[in-house]
């Protein structure tokens, strides 16, 4: 197992405290090493745990629940759910839960705010409700907290307003009100707001409140938003973060290159050495593509064997050389078969808002370009823009 995580590119330690702790993502233990959890609760608290485990009772789970154990995965492991997790925990690990809190009053917001920011989220406020929408556009929170009482906009109907987008339909919403009024909050449920807070607010309880609240829309929205064999985001959620970018990229002028890679002679590789190997050669080149690339760099899967990136504050010119170096070494990185290590390649399009202007545009643009890689013998990166020189 140890052996089989190192050819993937983790770091194995095999005991506790072997390894450096801070740094670690997850620590995986097999019940028959520990079938009282003893060593499991001991790490509990500085880990998260995985149990490994053959045929367990609900009982073991109830008690594996209590303990605060991360995840359970039946024994024989299947590689790509335990990769699962560690990509959800290294979500969690490098991205701070964001927080955007809406309230006329700034004094009261400021301190809510620092509140939550001692907790280790990053939060911003706001006291005009009506540019709510844009600053959930810059700003992306993972939950809102919304006063209901303010002199612009009552806050339920900025929720609505929220809510007639599609990507908003999930955001959590927290309202804050100054009086109990069921049919208030029943008004408040029923657009999807997920908890009412009555003022005064306790701040020990709002902060608690808030970071469960998070990390369970997380944990959902990786759900809905990803493409389960890579955890990229999917083909639906690429195309509607792409108009977001595009909106944000004309209003700031800052650049973006969008790129379309398809791997090379595919069927092939599913051919000769099976649909597992191909399977496995998919989830490398999404490691690949997440190692090399920036955080904020949007990386999806967007079919198969096709994959979608935005590449933020960089010209097309820029992104297809960042995409030469990967291509480059990619093409270097070999994977275990029956026959012996291979390698695979892949081709890719590349465009920017100079090239189309819309979201379908730019994929279109994207898409001939990469159709021009594959026809002048793949293996290469070529620019919308080279194109219509020819
Ligand atoms: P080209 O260089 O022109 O892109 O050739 P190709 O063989 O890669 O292209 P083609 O579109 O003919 O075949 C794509 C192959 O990718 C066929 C399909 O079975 C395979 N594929 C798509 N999704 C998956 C997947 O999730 N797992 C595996 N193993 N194969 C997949
Ligand atoms: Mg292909
Ligand atoms: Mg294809």
């Amino acid at each position: 197992m140890s052996q089989k995580l190192r050819s993937l590119g983790y770091e194995v330690a095999s005991g506790p405290g072997d390894g450096n702790s801070e740094k670690c993502l997850a620590a995986v233990i097999h019940e028959k090493a520990d079938p009282e959890l003893e060593l499991t609760a001991s790490l509990i608290p500085d880990h998260k745990v995985i149990v490994l485990c053959e045929n367990r009772s609900f009982d073991f789970r109830i008690k594996a629940a209590r303990l605060g154990v991360s995840a359970l995965v039946q024994h024989p492991v299947d590689l790509i759910e335990l990769e699962g997790w560690f990509s959800d925990f290294d979500r969690d690990q490098q991205v701070e839960p964001k927080v955007l809190i809406v309230d006329d009053d700034d004094i009261v917001a400021e301190a809510y705010a620092f509140a939550l920011q001692q907790k280790g989220m990053r939060a911003e406020t706001l006291s005009n409700p009506l540019k709510t929408g844009q600053m959930v556009e810059d700003f992306c929170p993972d939950l809102i907290v919304m006063d209901l009482d303010m002199p612009e906009a009552n806050g339920l109907d900025v929720a609505r307003a929220l809510r007639l987008s599609r990507p908003h339909l999930s955001l959590p919403i927290l309202f804050l009100s100054a009086e109990q009024d069921e049919d208030i909050q029943h008004q408040a449920r029923q657009i999807g707001g997920d908890d009412f807070i009555t003022k005064p607010v306790d701040l020990a309880t709002l902060t608690n409140k808030i970071s469960i609240r998070v990390s369970r829309a997380r944990d959902l929205r990786n759900i809905m938003e990803r493409d389960s064999l890579t955890g990229l985001l999917n083909h639906v959620n690429f195309k509607e973060r792409l108009a977001a970018e595009v909106g944000r990229s004309r209003r700031t002028g800052s650049p973006i290159a969008v790129c379309l890679l398809d791997l090379d002679h595919f069927k092939a590789v599913n051919d000769t050495f099976g649909h597992q190997v191909g399977d496995r050669v998919i989830q490398m080149f999404a490691n690949c593509l997440t190692g090399s690339l920036r955080s904020v760099d949007v990386i999806a899967r967007y079919g198969g064997e096709e994959f979608g990136l935005i590449l933020l504050d960089a010209t097309p010119e820029q992104g297809a050389r960042v995409l030469d170096g990967i291509r480059r070494s990619f093409s270097n990185f070999l994977f275990d078969t029956d026959d012996g290590p291979q390698s695979v390649t892949f081709s890719g399009g590349v465009c920017g808002l100079e090239d189309a202007s819309t979201t379908e545009g730019l994929l279109g643009a994207a898409d001939k370009a990469l159709y021009e890689a594959k026809q002048k013998g793949r293996n290469r990166i070529v620019l919308h823009s080279q194109l219509e020189q020819r």
